[in-house]
């Protein structure tokens, strides 16, 4: 059994938290949003009042916050992460954030003598809650093969990618993917309609011909498909369009570094942004298909 602490019990933290609490872990969780903490506390996670008590003692730290912002500001401000913990504790941020980011939180980690990863992950909220999540590992090779070890029960891969930052640009281009494909998905499936098809024989086509994705398979636009999907429960977030764009910006701005033309994926950001212009970047991001019926007023 180890002792874990945990900052960021959101969509995602509170999931993977669950899995620790029931593999036998010590799991010490700590987030700003008090019904969070009530939320992880129900699952097992012991709730603590500040990121120095999650951190004191522990194995291992993880993270799993919204943006590179959150992670700087839990690892490198006053009473945070580095302030906080013992050198022994490594530490494992999972928050899917830009690559600068994780550079700067890489270099202060090991300047004041921790072994710290990038372990962003895939799967979603399902894969969270099943324990089937990707966790794509950047950082030296010791430390990502001790990180493996207490991600186990959360995943159901684990890849290392090599060096320091590598985890977060797999993630970032891996995404990119997810909500091009998420986008052609809303496409699909309101044209299919509008051409008479039934939903569910349309979907029982595309789940097993070349329209396939994961998006379509977890993530189906239309209700009464696919149970994870937002679409049944009036797209209550699974992963907010805020995030949604957030990822798809990462992308768009290692593209501008790289001088790589990511047309398809600007056009997509415009979509997140117009749900989020409409006051919905709250709403899970697969609401983009109520851009594509019409029917977006229905969700404010
Ligand atoms: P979320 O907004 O549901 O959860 C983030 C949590 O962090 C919130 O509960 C918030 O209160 C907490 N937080 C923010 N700042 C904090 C601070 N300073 N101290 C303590 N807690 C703080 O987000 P999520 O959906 O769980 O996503 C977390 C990360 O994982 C993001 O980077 C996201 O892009 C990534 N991700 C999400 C999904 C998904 O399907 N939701 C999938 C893969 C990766």
């Amino acid at each position: 059994m180890a002792v874990i602490g945990w900052i960021g019990l959101g969509n995602m933290g509170g999931p993977m938290t669950a899995n620790l609490v029931k593999a036998g872990h010590e799991v010490r969780g700590f987030d700003l949003n008090p019904a969070a903490l009530d939320a992880a506390a129900a699952a097992g996670v012991k709730p603590v009042a500040s990121i120095g008590e999650a951190v004191e003692g522990a194995d291992v730290v993880f993270t799993m916050l919204p943006k590179g912002e959150h992670a700087q500001a839990v690892y490198l401000g006053e009473g945070g992460v580095l302030a906080s913990a013992q050198t022994s504790t490594l530490l494992v941020d999972s928050s899917t954030i830009d690559i600068e980011s994780a550079r700067k939180l890489h270099e202060a980690a090991a300047g004041a003598g921790f072994r710290f990863v990038d372990a962003p992950v895939s799967g979603g909220i399902s894969g969270a809650a099943a324990g089937t999540l990707t966790f794509m590992i950047g950082g030296e090779a010791g430390a990502v093969a001790d990180a493996s070890r207490y991600i186990e029960p959360m995943a159901g891969n684990i890849i290392p990618t090599g060096a320091a930052t590598t985890g977060q640009a797999a993630k970032i281009c891996n995404n990119m993917m997810l909500f091009i494909n998420l986008a052609a998905t809303a496409e699909g499936a309101v044209l299919a309609e509008r051409l008479g098809l039934d939903k569910k024989v349309f979907w029982d086509i595309a789940s097993v011909s070349s329209g396939d994705s994961w998006a379509l398979r977890t993530w189906y636009p239309v209700a009464g498909i696919v149970p994870t999907a937002a679409a049944n429960n009036n797209f209550a977030p699974t992963f907010t369009a805020e995030l949604a764009n957030k990822d798809i910006n990462l992308a768009m701005s290692a593209g501008r570094e790289t001088d790589t033309p990511l047309e398809i994926a600007s056009h997509v950001q415009q979509l997140f942004q117009r749900l989020i212009d409409d006051g919905l970047g709250a709403k899970d991001c697969s609401a983009i298909v109520k851009l594509v019926d019409g029917t977006v007023d229905e969700l404010r």
